[in-house]
């Protein structure tokens, strides 16, 4: 819009020719900011969330601060009205959600209840909008993910699977890594809804790819947890210091996210599950069931996994036990402990 005008002063010789390449590059370089951010989404947009928790809860917050109209819900009457407190609109449904919102982000627990709040009685599906953007960022089956897309799609509504990594503390920090699944001109639309709850959005393919990633992360994560608590035990009945063993792993060959950031063993680091009687952080119960999707998916592609098969033998004992409300460094717990 300043062109024109600098034009004109220049052609009046009321600006130097450096002026008018200055003021020229600075112009041309706002135009350049506006194209990239003009597809980012505008605040107030009316967006539904489903699912309250550990990790819902703080997205939703999330969203709300950027300055959005959120319509929630969750079948815990409790976290709704946390939220309602907070400036959600609460809704008795997903279909109220539906019918509220353009785009919908769903955090539920596993495959099943994606299905119940999609497609059960008073599902979002039942009152969705044409052209409503659907984002769930669960962890479930991604064949369940491409059931779901086919079924928004006949209401001419688009799904897509954006599971998370980073946990509760980047759920709160709005520091996510989202991995997306779903039609590649969706997805700058989805980015847009996305980076008011993450920094990290990728594309990783079609509807249910996301998925794939994540099923991939969280295998590897539950194999490294467990080798890492079992060093960490071994290290411990040798007389090595945790702290010192700790500090050695982490700048050797056997450094991993399990040993040098989450530690397992209580002590080590302040601000870690471990410290805090395992309490917090993610689920042993949702890591047992993320190394079922994975087993899944490893007897549907014939690939060996027997790391992941044992990590899943190994995560089923401690749920067993009594132990899946504990964050799944508690894997440590159940190794070191002598009966
Ligand atoms: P959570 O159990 O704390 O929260 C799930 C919420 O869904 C609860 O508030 C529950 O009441 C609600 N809910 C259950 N069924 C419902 C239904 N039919 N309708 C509406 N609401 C319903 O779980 P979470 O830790 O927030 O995890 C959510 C998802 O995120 C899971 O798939 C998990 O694997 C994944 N995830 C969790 C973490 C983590 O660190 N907690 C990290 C990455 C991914």
């Amino acid at each position: 819009m300043y062109l024109p005008w600098i034009k004109l002063l220049e052609k009046k010789k009321m600006l130097s020719l450096k002026s008018f390449r200055t003021l020229l590059c600075r112009v041309q370089a706002t135009a350049c900011r506006t194209l990239t951010t003009s597809g980012s989404q505008p605040r107030n947009a009316k967006v539904g969330f489903i699912g309250l928790g550990n990790m819902g809860g703080p997205m939703a917050e999330n969203l709300l601060s950027q300055g959005h109209q959120v319509s929630v819900y969750d079948v815990s009457a409790e976290a709704v009205s946390r939220l309602g407190g907070l400036g959600a609109a609460p809704c008795r449904t997903p279909a109220a959600v539906a019918a509220a919102s353009d785009q919908v982000v769903t955090m539920l627990p596993n495959s099943q209840h994606v299905q119940a709040v999609f497609a059960g009685p008073d599902g979002l599906l039942s009152a969705v909008k044409p052209g409503t953007l659907m984002v769930d960022s669960s962890t479930i089956d991604p064949a369940v993910s491409q059931e779901m897309a086919l079924a928004a799609k006949d209401k001419s509504a688009v799904y897509m699977d954006a599971p998370v990594s980073g946990g509760v503390p980047a759920a709160r920090g709005g520091t996510l890594t989202f991995m997306v699944g779903g039609p590649e001109e969706h997805f700058a639309a989805a980015k847009a809804l996305l980076e008011a709850m993450g920094k990290n959005i990728v594309h990783c393919g079609d509807v249910g790819m996301g998925q794939s990633v994540k099923i991939c992360n969280n295998m590897m994560l539950a194999i490294s947890m467990i080798g890492a608590a079992e060093t960490m035990n071994l290290g411990a009945r040798l007389g090595v210091d945790p702290k010192l063993l700790a500090g050695i792993l982490s700048t050797s060959t056997g450094r991993c996210w399990a040993i040098d950031t989450y530690n397992p063993v209580p002590g080590v680091f302040d601000n870690v599950p471990s410290s805090n009687n395992y309490q917090g952080g993610f689920g042993t119960a949702l890591m047992c069931k993320d190394l079922g999707l994975a087993q899944s998916a490893a007897a549907a592609t014939d690939s060996a996994t027997p790391l992941g098969g044992a990590a899943l033998q190994i995560y089923r004992l401690l749920v067993n036990h009594g132990l899946g409300q504990l964050d799944f460094s508690a894997v440590y717990k159940y190794i070191s402990e002598r009966q």
